[in-house]
């Protein structure tokens, strides 16, 4: 399903809730020399998880007692949520946490971030303090989002300010090219020169298709119009449709440049 954007991760987090809320955790393993040293399965023993949230692509398994598991995927990792005996999605090889219950087995895969924390400090953790409000949140708090957007550099192409987590969390490669493409909107035009209705118009789209999304378990909703679409003909007007990188960090942008403007 490619790369984890907020609707993915939200998606693990009901998954992982249902197979962990309210059930016995019979064992917590940490696979990775990484982790050997940081002791999870004692400091975990005998805990019950309490919750599982995520917020963008951050996501929280919280256990009784004050300590919190926080993850992040970035481009690689995954979670795999497996019935006891059933093939896991990866390899073992690649599993850097699994919680098992009588039932079933919760796997993190290729996970670059993976931190034992206490709750208190998953509020005053400088990263997730700064995340803006959440592109699936429970109410998406917009003017929050429009003024951190007003705070950001003017000159900032909207498409980069988009992705960036401190803006509005959760959203990634895939939805920032789409909810651009799907609000008419060019991604390269300036934060300056985007009013509130167009940042908004691109949020909103956003949110109620990756909402879609969760609903439907992960499978996001097609057809796809422009991501990963260079070359071929723009589903609504036929021009070819542009990719270029943008951003400090270079991620490519694709876009219609006769529908957006
Ligand atoms: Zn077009």
């Amino acid at each position: 399903m490619g790369v984890p954007e907020g609707d993915t991760i939200h998606t693990a987090a009901r998954r992982i809730g249902g197979a962990l809320l309210g059930a016995q955790i019979e064992a917590i393993e940490t696979p990775q020399p990484r982790h050997a040293r940081d002791r999870w399965p004692e400091r975990l023993a005998g805990r019950t998880v309490r919750s599982v949230d995520a917020h963008g692509k951050h996501l929280f398994i919280r256990f009784d007692g004050d300590l919190t598991l926080h993850s992040h995927l970035r481009m690689t990792g995954a979670w795999g949520v497996h019935r006891r005996g059933e093939r896991w999605r990866r390899s073992p090889r690649r599993a850097w946490l699994v919680i098992r219950t009588p039932e079933y087995e919760v796997v993190e895969f290729d996970g670059p971030v993976l931190e034992l924390m206490t709750d208190s400090r998953t509020r005053f953790d400088r990263r997730l303090a700064q995340l803006g409000p959440d592109i699936l949140g429970a109410e998406l708090d917009e003017r929050a989002f429009l003024r951190r957007l007003r705070e950001d550099d003017g000159t900032r192409g909207i498409g980069d300010a988009l992705l960036d987590q401190r803006n509005v969390a959760g959203i990634g490669n895939m939805w920032k090219s789409e909810g651009c493409f799907l609000a008419l909107l060019d991604p390269w035009r300036s934060v300056g020169d985007v009013s509130d209705d167009e940042a908004l118009r691109v949020v909103r789209v956003l949110r109620s298709l990756m909402q879609e999304s969760v609903e439907r378990g992960g499978r996001r909703p097609e057809p796809v119009h422009v991501f990963e679409r260079a070359g071929l003909p723009c589903r609504r007007c036929e021009t070819p449709v542009r990719a270029r990188g943008q951003g400090d960090d270079n991620r490519t942008t694709y876009w219609c440049p006769a529908c957006q403007l």
